[in-house]
């Protein structure tokens, strides 16, 4: 699996500049390792809306140290296409849960108890 730095490597030889120019943006995308250890961390940013939110962060543009102007939306999705290939839409990952009753439960809001809790 690519590390932050290598991601910016990466970046490096398709746009020019330097790593510094990149490592935020592959910083952001991968760390949501702190939540959880393995490949599984993805689903927080690795995807087509994880993408996006990278431009509501950083932009829609960075200028390179070289002076380039390189779109974010770009540099997301190089980094998403070498984790996984491809560009996956969240709902590719949602397939990937598997329901728990706790996920669908609901609050009476006239006393706080859980619906499934309330006689019918
Ligand atoms: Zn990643």
């Amino acid at each position: 699996m690519a590390h932050p730095y290598h991601h910016s490597l990466s970046s490096v030889k398709k746009w020019g500049g330097a790593v510094a120019d990149y490592q935020c943006i592959h910083d952001w995308f991968d760390e949501s390792k702190k939540i959880i250890a393995d490949f599984r961390h993805r689903a927080l940013r690795h995807h087509a809306e994880g993408i996006f939110m990278a431009e509501t962060i950083f932009g829609s543009t960075i200028k390179i140290s070289t002076g380039r102007v390189i779109p974010v939306r770009w540099i997301g999705e190089q980094h998403v296409r070498e984790d996984l290939g491809f560009i996956p839409s969240f709902a590719d990952w949602v397939k990937a849960i598997r329901p728990e009753p706790w996920m669908g439960r609901a609050l009476r809001l006239e006393d706080g108890l859980p619906a499934t809790h309330q006689a019918a």
